[in-house]
C-alpha cells in the first residue's frame, strides 16, 4: 500500500509515539499550534466559519479561547450547513465519503482526506505498540461481515484479510454457540497475537467458552476492544476466558481514534490528533476536569471538512492528572459511549446489534430508528423518517431487518420521534431479556 498508494501510516505513527515522550506543557504547545493554523484556515477557506474571521486576532494570540468563541456543532447543524463545511480550496477527488449509521440518533454523512485518515491509523497503531503489537502482527477480528456480499465477492474479501491484513475474521452479525469450539480451533491453529472486536461480542464469545468449558489454549499479547463502551464485568469476562489484559480503544467513525488504553490502565487522548472539550448537556458552558458531560472534538487535521467543537454523541470527563506510565498523553477520566446489544434469533443465532447500523448506513430516508427485541420471537422496530423522502429505502430497511431475524415477529411503527433515555443517550438497540 505504502508502494501503490504512497501512504504514510507508518512515518505518522513514528512522529506520534516520538510525541508520547514529550512533557504535558511540550504537548500542550503543540496542540495549541496545530489548533492555531487550523483556525487560521477555516476563517479563511471554510464559508461555515467565515463568519468568525474578526476572531483572526485572538486566534492568533489565544487559539483555544477562540476556540470557545464558537458554536458546538451538533450532527443536525453539520447536516444542515453540508455543503459550507467544505474547504473551498479541496481537490474533490481527494475526498474520501463516509457516513454514520441512524444509530447515533443522527445519521451522517462526510468527507476525509487519506491526511487525516492516516492519522487515525497511526493512532491506532501507538495504541497498540504499548502493548508489544505491531502492523502485521496477526490479529483475529470478531467484527460485522459485508451483509450483502456473492460467494465469489466473500472469497475475495477474505482473502484480501487474510494475505493482506494477515487477519481472519469471526462473524459478529451471527455467532452460534455450538460454533464456539470450531472458532476456537481456528484461532487456535491462526496463531494471533491479538484478538480485536466489539465489547458485547467479545463479552459473548467469553461468555459461551465459560459456559462450555472451553479454554482458550493460545497465548495473546492483548484483546481490544472497540466501538462500544467497555463495562467492568465485560472486561472481567474477557480477561478470563482469553487469559490476557483487554484494552479498551475509544473511536468514532465521525472523530477517528480519540484514545487509547495504556498498560496503567490510562485512557490517553490523541491529544496531537483531536483537541477535546466537555461541556454541559443544556449550556453548552466547559465543564472542570472530573465531572461528565457531552465531548465535543476538534480534528486537528481535517482540513478538508472541518467540523470544529463536534458533538460526537457520547459523554466523557477530562482529567488534570498524570498517568503512572510516565506518558505527557492526556487521559480521559470518564467514559461512556455507545451501548449496543446482542439479538437472538429463535434458531439460537447471535445477532450483533451494529448488523442494523450497518444496514440503515447509507439509507437517508432513515434519520433514526430503534430496534427492541422482547423475546426471541418477538421485536417491535421504530423508525423516523427523515422529511420529504421516500419510501422505498424504509421499505428495504423493514424488509432487511425481518431477514436478520427469520422467525421473529418484527412489528414495525413509523413514528415522529424517539426519545433518549434518561441519561442523555439514545440507545438503538434493546434487548429485553437475558441471553
Ligand atoms: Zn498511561
Amino acid at each position: 500500500m505504502e508502494k501503490r498508494r504512497g501512504n504514510q501510516i507508518r512515518q505518522k505513527t513514528e512522529e506520534l509515539k516520538k510525541n508520547q515522550s514529550l512533557s504535558p506543557n511540550e504537548l500542550a504547545v503543540l496542540q495549541t499550534e496545530k489548533l492555531r493554523d487550523l483556525l487560521l484556515h477555516c476563517v479563511a477557506h471554510v464559508p461555515a466559519y467565515e463568519a468568525y474571521s474578526h476572531l483572526e486576532e485572538e486566534i492568533k494570540r489565544d487559539p483555544a479561547a477562540a476556540l470557545r468563541r464558537l458554536p458546538v456543532l451538533t450532527k443536525s447543524l453539520f447536516k444542515e450547513g453540508f455543503d459550507s463545511y467544505l474547504n473551498r480550496e479541496t481537490d474533490k477527488e481527494a475526498l474520501i465519503a463516509n457516513y454514520t449509521g441512524g444509530s447515533t440518533s443522527e445519521p451522517v454523512k462526510f468527507y476525509m482526506d487519506r491526511h487525516m485518515v492516516e492519522y487515525y491509523e497511526a493512532a491506532r497503531w501507538r495504541g497498540l505498540s504499548w502493548w508489544g503489537i505491531t502492523p502485521g502482527s496477526r490479529s483475529v477480528m470478531i467484527w460485522g461481515n459485508p451483509l450483502e456480499l456473492n460467494r465469489y465477492e466473500t472469497r475475495k474479501y477474505s482473502f484480501k484479510e487474510r494475505w493482506l491484513k494477515n487477519r481472519i475474521m469471526i462473524p459478529a452479525y451471527s455467532l452460534r454457540a455450538e460454533e464456539i469450539e470450531n472458532y476456537l480451533k481456528r484461532i487456535r491453529s491462526f496463531k494471533p497475537e491479538y484478538i480485536y472486536g466489539y465489547a458485547s461480542a467479545l463479552n459473548l464469545f467469553s461468555e459461551l467458552m465459560s459456559r462450555q468449558n472451553l479454554s482458550s489454549g493460545f497465548e495473546l499479547k492483548a484483546v481490544v476492544s472497540t466501538a462500544e463502551t467497555l463495562h467492568e464485568f465485560q472486561r472481567q469476562a474477557i480477561e478470563k476466558a482469553f487469559g490476557c489484559p483487554v484494552v479498551n480503544e475509544y473511536g468514532a467513525r465521525d472523530g477517528g481514534i480519540i484514545a487509547y488504553q495504556c498498560g496503567d490502565g490510562g485512557m490517553h487522548i490523541s491529544a496531537e490528533n483531536a483537541l477535546l472539550e466537555v461541556v454541559d448537556p443544556a449550556t453548552f458552558e466547559p465543564l472542570p476536569p472530573g465531572e461528565s458531560g457531552l465531548l465535543l472534538v476538534t480534528d486537528l487535521n481535517n482540513y478538508v471538512m472541518p467540523r470544529l467543537r463536534y458533538q460526537v454523541g457520547d459523554r466523557a470527563a477530562l482529567s488534570d492528572e498524570s498517568c503512572p506510565c510516565g506518558m505527557g498523553l492526556p487521559v480521559l477520566n470518564k467514559l461512556d459511549g455507545r451501548e449496543d446489544d446482542m439479538f437472538v434469533t429463535v434458531d439460537g443465532k447471535f445477532i450483533h446489534g451494529h448488523a442494523f447500523n450497518h444496514l440503515s448506513r447509507r439509507m437517508d430516508s432513515i434519520r433514526k430508528f430503534q430496534i427492541i427485541q422482547e423475546s426471541p420471537d418477538r421485536a417491535s422496530l421504530r423508525i423516523v423518517q427523515e422529511e420529504g423522502s421516500g419510501q422505498s429505502e424504509i421499505d428495504e430497511f423493514i424488509r432487511k431487518v425481518k431477514e436478520l431475524l427469520p422467525g421473529t415477529d418484527v412489528e414495525v411503527s413509523m413514528v415522529a420521534d424517539i426519545p433518549v433515555s434518561g441519561s442523555g443517550k439514545f440507545r438503538y438497540t434493546i434487548r429485553k431479556f437475558p441471553l
